[in-house]
């Protein structure tokens, strides 16, 4: 188990984990296991540097058989791969007559038709029956093929070397990372926690402390954990990470909305979300042990901060604080000896008497008094950060932005970041904004009214001062620590990546990790999406589906379950019962040249959960791109090759409902990769506009390579174009978000 575990984590890292005890000799001559063992790894799309070649060349067979196993498993070899019609690429010229016909000869039960195992009698003249892997009616499969095709692949993948020491620099930069961790990261960092000892270093994010502590306590440490609370909310953050899962605190609400909201059906009948609103307002419940209780009493007690000043913090979540308080019989603790403070702190807290210093801000800005308004703001530097904007449009930019550079060093580096990220679209009247509330699905927003004030010069103005107000305050961070190298090499790939701050990943890449923003070229005619789910679960009705949205400059297409067949793009077929066990897969082909020819534009990759509830766990999905033609199997349908797949997620959250996982750029030939979630059954608002502002947030201006140009200037670095500079940069750097995010100076 941990051998294959460790291997995991390398492998979304690029590189495959060898601990050096397992490297008995020193053979340069290739053993035959070996050179299976490549030839069978090729076939998955990959290779191996030649250390690693040399490395694996002197490990144990067993160590072998691991590596190619973990990447089969990871590339789902082993799983299902048929789809709903043989030879999905011809259209079947199936039509909505032959469902309508078919569903009145089952009302009426006629006679003349095929009787299928799910039950269904299929009328003659309707559905071409032999070209189905199942019912064309219902969408159950009953045969299922092989892999056929593989190796059909145009390029393949270098894995590199991993020794003890990068798994464990690895696993400190996720300890480090300045940003909340993605959901890959959170895996990968669980996984070593379990198997490898917790290294001494800080922990950088409170949401990363979280499943630090939790590991703590299952080990029986709980006091340990009581040093790294340092305010109430951290507190009520690791409980109701326990309660709910989720490393954020979200309120009830939103959970129990989106709970319900996602079991919303069309049709009445099948409407379950009053069920599961009362279903996920029982699972918030709390309810503690005595233990859990007397733990919780002790960390509050514990926390070196005046009574005063824990009450003001916890004042914005008051209504879970009164819940909390209560489940743990914290007035009951309160009374024992030794728990004066906490005694206290019930009091203060119940009676409020504690300033609230928002309502204090709140008032002094309505009141227009910009003098008390700014000393407040001054006092709590985040808070400056993130009000900042509707700031300058109440009381005039140039006031506001001087007050805010007394204090702008003690704003942490992430929060500058995002402000110039953000400015870029708040200062623009038609810009409706993407932003994704905690625990929610994104939603575009309007823009804020006071915008319309001001005209676009003085709008295009206040963008201006901020970036370079957040350049500069970068600048002068990486200017306060010396550096003796003299080049840099800045990869131009860099430049298209923005550092991950805003929107965190929620589905886990197992596969070689990209971030968000990375491009991938295409490099034949033909694009193939491909969606598998419901491995190891047993047979059941699981609507899935995989579809794609083609945004041309003045309308909209779409090829869905309800469309397979349209310019550019071809459906594999619905499937709405999965097979026991082994799973299902759907297909689209994407033909580039039909869909320039066309005019297209953008097209959207995206998956959604159909029937009630949400994506179901054990769902993949991914595209294929290859300079060669990529077949499809003619007796099974089946068109999966691992080797060419680019990219691929896997989806564990369970709250969202449909997910963006790609868009294609129909004239540049390339696909980028981005996530988002969004609610709803049908897929609307990709049209051209919803993309481009899909698409610019991505381009912001700081991005990565424009960071480390800032570093460059500010530490006196030549930028050289040689890969031998005294620091490099390139995307194999990049791979690890989380040591990216050391470049954000505090
Ligand atoms: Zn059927």
């Amino acid at each position: 188990m941990k051998t294959k575990a460790l291997l995991k984590i390398s492998l979304r890292q690029n590189a495959i984990f060898i601990p050096s005890e397992m490297i008995a000799n020193d053979n340069k001559n290739l053993s035959a296991t070996t050179s299976v063992l490549l030839a069978n790894v090729s076939k998955l799309g990959f290779t191996f540097s030649e250390s690693l070649l040399h490395a694996l060349n002197n490990v144990n067979p067993t160590y072998k058989v691991e590596v190619l196993e973990v990447l089969r498993e990871v590339l789902g070899n082993d799983k299902n791969w048929t789809p709903l019609v043989k030879e999905w690429n011809i259209p079947t010229g199936e039509s909505v007559l032959d469902h309508i016909v078919t569903y009145f000869g089952n009302a009426f039960k006629t006679k003349n038709g095929t009787t299928l195992q799910c039950g269904h009698s299929i009328p003659d003249n309707t559905f071409p029956l032999e070209k189905y892997n199942g019912c064309p009616f219902c969408g159950t499969p009953f045969e299922f093929g092989k892999l056929e095709n593989i190796g059909q692949g145009s390029k393949l993948k270098v894995l590199d070397l991993w020794s003890e020491k990068e798994l464990q620099d690895f696993y400190k930069s996720l300890l480090q990372s300045k940003t909340a961790l993605d959901a890959t990261q959170v895996e990968s960092l669980k996984t070593a926690l379990k198997y490898l000892p917790l290294p001494k270093t800080d922990i950088a994010m409170k949401e990363t402390l979280m499943l630090v502590i939790d590991v703590l306590i299952e080990e029986g440490q709980a006091e340990k954990a009581s040093q790294y609370f340092k305010s109430p909310t951290d507190i009520l953050r690791y409980l109701w990470f326990k309660n709910t899962g989720l490393l954020q605190i979200i309120e009830p609400k939103t959970i129990i909305k989106r709970t319900s909201k996602n079991a919303q059906h069309f049709y009445n009948v099948l409407d379950t979300s009053a069920q599961a609103k009362i279903a996920s307002q029982k699972d918030l419940k709390l309810k503690y042990s005595r233990k859990e209780c007397l733990m919780v009493a002790n960390w509050l007690k514990n926390l070196d901060m005046d009574v005063e000043t824990m009450c003001e913090i916890m004042h914005p979540k008051r209504g879970m604080w009164v819940r909390v308080i209560r489940a743990l019989r914290l007035a009951e603790y309160s009374k024992r000896k030794g728990f004066e403070k906490l005694a206290f702190l019930m009091d203060v807290f119940y009676n409020q008497v504690y300033d609230v210093w928002q309502s204090k801000v709140n008032t002094s800005r309505l009141k227009f008094d910009a003098d008390k308004t700014f000393a407040l703001l001054k006092q709590r530097p985040g808070l400056f950060a993130r009000s900042l904007f509707s700031n300058m449009l109440w009381f005039g930019a140039d006031e506001t932005v001087a007050h805010f550079e007394e204090i702008i060093d003690k704003v942490p580096a992430r929060l500058v970041f995002t402000l110039n990220m953000y400015a870029q679209n708040y200062f623009d009247k038609n810009m409706q904004r993407s932003v994704k509330p905690l625990g929610g699905t994104n939603k575009r927003i309007a823009p804020n009214a006071l915008l319309n004030l001001y005209d676009e010069a003085q709008l295009e103005a206040m963008k201006n001062q901020i970036e370079a107000l957040c350049l500069l305050a970068m600048k002068q961070r990486f200017a306060t620590i010396a550096n003796l190298n003299k080049t840099i090499y800045i990869d131009p790939q860099l430049f298209n990546m923005p550092v991950s701050i805003g929107d965190r990943s929620e589905t886990v890449q197992d596969l070689p990790v990209a971030l968000m923003g990375t491009r991938f070229p295409i490099e034949g005619n033909e694009v193939r999406l491909f969606m598998q789910w419901g491995k190891d679960l047993q047979a059941q009705h699981l609507d899935m589906d995989l579809s794609c949205h083609i945004a041309y400059e003045d309308k909209a297409d779409i090829c869905s379950f309800s469309r397979l067949t349209t310019t550019g793009c071809q459906h594999s077929g619905d499937i709405r019962h999965i097979p026991n066990k082994i799973g299902t897969a759907e297909y689209i082909n994407i033909n580039i040249e039909e869909l320039a020819k066309a005019n297209a534009k953008f097209v959207t990759f995206t998956c959604n959960a159909y029937s009630n509830g949400s994506i179901t766990p054990n769902l993949v999905v991914g595209w294929m791109n290859s300079k060669y033609p990529m077949k499809i199997s003619e007796k099974t349908g089946v068109a999966y090759d691992p080797s060419c797949v680019d990219h691929q997620v896997r989806v564990t959250q369970n709250v969202a409902k449909g997910l963006v996982f790609g868009v294609l750029d129909v004239a540049k030939r390339e696909i980028i990769w981005l996530e988002m979630t969004f609610g709803g059954q049908v897929v609307g608002g990709l049209d051209y506009k919803g993309v481009q502002a899909l698409l610019s947030k991505l381009n912001s201006k700081l991005n990565i390579g424009k960071l480390l140009q800032l570093k460059a200037e500010a530490q006196g670095l030549t930028i050289i174009e040689d890969q031998n500079a005294d620091e490099v940069y390139d995307t194999k750097w990049a791979i690890n978000a989380a040591a990216v995010t050391q470049l954000l100076i505090d």
